[in-house]
């Protein structure tokens, strides 16, 4: 056995370099980080090779002291912490004082530095984690490192990275997610001498998400803001109809680091209720300010998590922010397929393709086959909603220079607005038996009455089932299963009993149903029931969140007055004052629209008056 000795500096910092440096986008993460915690307002990023062979940064911050530079590529040397009681309340990025003599133990590292009292700067080359080149340099006050050839003294790692693409996505995902952290700091990332992206650093979340998703996206996002006693949250998230195949679009930030933490996510999208299509996820941005002694940065040191004290407080703010927003936003889609830009100078010219009722009956023709209530369709382009709330007015200095000017008349009612008028709306009547119409001061208003119903019905099932309300049934139904579906009930009688269908074996697969929710008692049918049943527990069966939401939506969805039913006037009108109390009247709950609006721009335009 060897004599038990302390390790020499460069093996101890090969060591620490296998847990901070795991590739080159860690790399960049490091030197980011720095920049940012030295006051940068600018940083430029560059990689060549996807990092693999050249990366560099360059920061306007506060810049190196000539006689510290040194002292920085010292194992566990910082500025930022002092002693161990600092560690509970750290907000810098960084401050185990690692990075950089772990990055220079594995590479060629180049740094340039000046603060701003001198008018010198110093340039140090260091190779193999030694000092080679030290000397004065002409430079403005700032700092630039220069990592080359990457891992070129670690032979296993280097076999480990990934070809040069892939590498520059990872670079390319973690700077992006450094300019929407920091939307304060301009950032310019510049790969194989191209510019992948850049930031205006105006301080605005959404101007700097505009210039990295582009603007059509970001004028479409609903602003977040929330306030409770342990979370601030502010930031964007995208209407439903506005979703992506995988959660890479959800970005969260905590005290300014980015975070991929999973419980945010989930409760991003309970917080869109069920509103988004199955496998689809929003694109959000989200800002959570918490008392830093209540999370816990110190979990790994390259990893993107944290460790909150109250998991649970956290979940719950986040989809009640989330939901707020959705609520507080009007989602109602408006038929507008005309140009804006064009529209507003020039004069419409009259063609086929471009008729009123050609777009119209070729999106809403009801279907044949009566009611179904998947997932949505993607909507028509035409149909996308436009969100609008206070916030987003405020915003309208900075949205102007992102996209084509919008009259101030043209902005669409706040959602407080709209219920208002429907409220007490005197409809004009039905179309087709299945929309019923409402001349408002804004245009004309198209509304489903199925969707309007079932949208009804589901908050009132979510609201009372604690309670749950059920309605005996005059004459109990007796209903008959398959032997699958009577072992699925049979587990599930008494969760089915909270929903207010009471029911008891009758021997073999047959039971006895004795109430329904109030919801859905209206008209009872064995065939539907039963259907109903199995649906409901099969969603169950197969697990998942959000089963008592899915629930509430299925028995809506049965109980909702179907398209194509006429309707008295009395009842129309009814639906619409119910549809107005209700929290989201403009989408069901799986996320069809409710209501579209054509709004009086656009007649008036149509119609060659505007
Ligand atoms: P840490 O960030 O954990 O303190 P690092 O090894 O990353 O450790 O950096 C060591 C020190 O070098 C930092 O504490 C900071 O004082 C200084 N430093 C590093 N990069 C920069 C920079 N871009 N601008 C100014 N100072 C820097
Ligand atoms: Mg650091």
């Amino acid at each position: 056995m060897r004599a038990i000795q302390v390790l020499p500096t460069d093996v101890a910092n090969k060591i620490a370099a296998g847990e901070v440096v795991e590739r080159p986008a860690s790399v960049v993460k490091e030197l980011v980080e720095n920049s940012i915690d030295a006051g940068a307002r600018q940083i430029e990023i560059e990689i060549r090779e996807g990092g693999k062979e050249f990366i560099r940064v360059t920061d306007n911050g506060s810049g190196i002291r000539r006689h510290e530079l040194k002292t920085a590529f010292l194992r566990h040397a910082t500025s930022k912490i002092a002693s161990a009681d600092d560690l509970v309340r750290v907000l810098s990025l960084g401050f185990r004082g690692e990075a950089l003599p772990s990055i220079a133990s594995c590479s060629e590292v180049e740094i340039i530095s000046r603060t701003a009292d001198t008018n010198e700067a110093i340039r140090l080359k260091i190779v193999g984690g030694r000092v080679d080149e030290e000397g004065p340099w002409a430079g403005p006050p700032g700092t630039t490192v220069i990592v080359r050839r990457l891992f070129y003294n670690t032979p296993a790692r280097l076999k480990f990275m990934k070809q040069a693409a892939t590498e520059k996505r990872y670079c390319a995902e973690y700077v992006t997610h450094m300019a929407l952290a920091h939307p304060g700091i301009a950032f310019h990332l510049i790969g194989d001498n191209t510019s992948m992206l850049r930031t205006p650093g105006s301080s605005d979340l959404l101007s700097a998400f505009g210039s990295i998703y582009g603007s059509p996206l970001a004028r479409k996002m609903i602003p977040v803001e929330w306030e409770s006693a342990v979370v601030s949250i502010s930031g964007y998230v995208s209407p439903p109809e506005e979703t992506k195949s995988n959660r890479s679009y959800e970005s969260v930030f905590v005290n300014g680091r980015w975070v991929q933490d999973r419980l945010i996510c989930a409760a991003i999208e309970k917080g869109y209720e069920n509103m988004l299509p199955t496998r689809r996820f929003p694109i959000a941005v989200l800002h959570l300010e918490v008392d830093p002694t209540l999370v816990d940065v110190n979990v790994h040191p390259a990893k993107t998590q944290v460790r909150f004290r109250h998991e649970s407080d956290m979940f719950r703010e986040v989809m009640l922010a989330v939901r707020a927003a959705l609520h507080g936003s009007n989602l109602m889609p408006r038929l507008t397929p005309t140009k804006r830009a064009a529209s507003s100078d020039k004069p419409r010219t009259w063609s086929p393709t471009n008729t009123l009722e050609a777009d119209f009956v070729k999106e809403t023709e009801p279907s044949r086959d009566g009611e179904s209530c998947g997932t949505p369709q993607a909507l028509p382009a035409e149909f996308k909603p436009i969100a609008d709330t206070h916030a987003d007015r405020d915003k309208q200095e900075l949205l102007d220079h992102m996209r084509s000017p919008l009259a101030e008349e043209e902005i669409p009612p706040e959602a407080e607005a709209v219920k208002r008028y429907l409220s007490q709306a005197s409809p004009m009547g039905q179309i087709l038996n299945t929309f019923i119409a409402v001349s408002s001061p804004y245009g004309l208003w198209l509304i489903d009455q199925h969707v309007a119903h079932e949208r009804i019905l589901y908050e009132s099932v979510l609201a009372r089932h604690r309670r749950s309300a059920a309605q005996m049934l005059l004459s109990p139904l007796t209903l008959t299963f398959s032997p699958t579906e009577a072992a699925m009930i049979e587990r599930r009688l008494r969760d089915l009993a909270e929903m207010g269908f009471a029911m008891e074996s009758f021997g073999g697969t047959t039971y006895i149903l004795r109430s329904t929710p109030i919801e859905a008692s209206d008209k009872p049918d064995e065939a539907g029931l039963a259907e109903l049943l199995v649906e409901i527990v099969s969603m169950w069966h197969e697990g998942g969140d959000g089963r008592r939401e899915k629930a509430a939506a299925m028995i809506a969805c049965k109980a909702a007055v179907k398209a194509g039913k006429p309707l008295e006037t009395v009842a129309q009108r009814a639906l619409l004052s119910q549809l107005a109390r209700t929290a989201n009247p403009f989408a069901c709950p799986h996320g069809r629209p409710i209501m579209i609006a054509i709004d009086r721009q656009e007649l008036e335009r149509r119609f060659g008056r505007g």
